[in-house]
């Protein structure tokens, strides 16, 4: 049988979001003899682990069909493999960073200088369109600690709080990407390999189209229903059922968590009473 292989990070950071994203798209793994290649119960894909640095190039070269790997793993490889969803999870970003007591006076700082990486290639390309050459020190894990132990004048590495940097010294001075989880695909899948995919990216839409979103149930006093209405807009348009009592209807509507507390108040003060809010695990629109 024709199975989808998917490439995922072994451990990491990475790891617990992806396998959490699999979960809720439905793909249960089954526990087997091998541990580095799992299938899936009852949807037709098998799970590779790796490390992330090997996904990019093990979804060009078809060792896996698709891969789930941060942006800057897929663009420092330059591996000839395609885009094909933008995850929205393990969101960081590569910055420089230099000693804290420094003074910066911009990109021209970096000029002659020694730079600590594990991304040359995003760096070199970043830095020559500054025109800056600086002499890069590729290195493959605690580039952090470089600078103190006087291994390089400064870092290009991976940022999401900061307090790393802080804790060694240092100080962010510029953003080289942006990065998040990317789901890869080889470019020449078979025609049922693609299809499997389109299920797959179905069910991943599904759960994206969800998340942040709540369900909302309410009882609204008919005088206020068009001010109601127009607070929730829902998916199309809220549904409405009469009650009982003929002053009242049973209002239901999607509402966007961001926005919660302020429809929640203006719904009060239009006289909604027994407002329900529900979770929305996926959403199909
Ligand atoms: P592996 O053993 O698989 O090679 P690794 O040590 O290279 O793992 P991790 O530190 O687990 O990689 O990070 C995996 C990915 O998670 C990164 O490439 C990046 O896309 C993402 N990430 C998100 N937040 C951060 C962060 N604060 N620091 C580093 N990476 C982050
Ligand atoms: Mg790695």
């Amino acid at each position: 049988m024709n199975m989808l292989r998917i490439a995922v990070q072994s451990k990491g950071r990475l790891y617990d979001e992806t396998m959490l994203l699999l979960e809720e798209a439905g793909i249960k793994l089954n526990r087997g003899k091998r541990i580095l290649l799992l299938s899936a119960k009852g949807f037709p894909v098998e799970v590779l682990f790796l490390r992330d640095d090997d996904i990019p190039q093990s979804v060009a070269n078809g060792v896996a069909d698709v891969g789930i790997v941060g942006e800057n793993e897929y663009v420092e490889k330059g591996a000839e493999a395609r885009m094909v969803k933008r995850l929205g999870f393990s969101k960081c970003r590569l910055s420089l960073a230099i000693p804290k007591d420094e003074t910066y006076s911009g990109i021209e700082w970096f000029k002659g200088k020694t730079i600590a990486t594990s991304y040359p290639g995003i760096l070199l390309n970043y830095l020559s369109q500054y025109h800056v050459k600086a002499e890069l020190h590729v290195i493959s894990g605690s580039v952090e600690i470089a600078p103190g132990i006087g291994l390089a004048d400064a870092i290009c590495d991976l940022v999401s709080s900061g307090s790393t940097l802080t804790s060694n010294r240092l100080k962010e001075v510029a953003v080289v990407m942006q990065s998040e989880a990317l789901l890869i695909a080889n470019n020449a899948l078979s025609e049922e390999k693609q299809e499997i995919l389109g299920e797959l990216l179905f069910r991943f839409e599904s759960i994206q189209a969800a998340e942040g979103k709540k369900y909302v149930l309410l009882n609204a006093p008919k005088e206020h229903l068009k001010e109601i209405i127009e607070l929730l807009p829902g998916v199309k348009s809220p549904t409405i059922t009469p009650l009982a009592n003929d002053g009242w209807v049973s209002v239901q509507s999607v509402i966007a968590e961001k926005h919660f507390w302020e429809i929640i108040g203006k719904l009060k003060q239009l006289g909604a009473q027994g407002i329900l809010i529900i979770p929305i695990e996926k959403m199909i629109v």
